[in-house]
């Protein structure tokens, strides 16, 4: 098992986990019931963290991160399917709920 990087939110987390899985890389997310724990724990162990099986596939891993940190080709604004929020069309994920674009 081989740490790989921790995300700001768990949809953030989740999306990673999906992207690397369709790289054929298998990761999962830890601390993803460590919410509630904020306040207690110091800030930084709450975030989810993405966690890879092979350290051999980290590069690539950490390409297909570098990949979707990369912000996409700006475009119009747009609306949540999920609550209507507008985000910038460089979200991929809506800023006020989460829900993937
Ligand atoms: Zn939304």
């Amino acid at each position: 098992m081989h740490r790989l990087c921790t995300a700001a939110t768990l949809p953030e987390a989740h999306l990673l986990r999906d992207l690397l899985a369709q790289a054929g890389i298998e990761a999962m997310v830890f601390n993803e019931h460590a919410q509630g724990g904020l306040g207690e724990l110091p800030f930084t162990h709450a975030w989810p963290e993405i966690w890879i099986a092979s350290p051999a596939d980290s590069d690539r891993a950490r390409s297909v991160v570098a990949a979707h940190e990369r912000p996409a080709p700006a475009g119009p604004d747009r609306p949540c399917f999920a609550c209507g929020e507008v985000s910038p069309a460089h979200f991929q994920l809506c800023w006020q709920c989460g829900r993937e674009f």
